[in-house]
């Protein structure tokens, strides 16, 4: 069962809850449902490097050129 995040667009509470599928997730704090979904725990975990890394695009060569540049030579 997965773990999602959630931010409250309402009051701004962050909190974590398990999601059954068809139901729906409030806050904790002021009971709101318009939620920000946040990416699930297990995701995150998985998903490798963030984008925004100081390392390259690729994470190999560092091409100044964008997000997959190195590749189209
Ligand atoms: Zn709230």
């Amino acid at each position: 069962m997965p773990i999602y995040e959630y931010a409250c667009r309402k009051c701004g509470h962050e909190f974590e809850t398990l999601v059954r599928s068809g139901s729906v997730p409030d806050c904790p704090s002021c009971s709101s449902t318009e939620l920000e979904k946040k990416l699930s725990l297990f995701a995150t975990a998985s998903s490798g490097p963030e984008p925004q890394s100081a390392a390259g695009p690729c994470g190999a060569c560092g091409h100044p050129g964008g997000p997959g540049a190195c590749a189209l030579h």
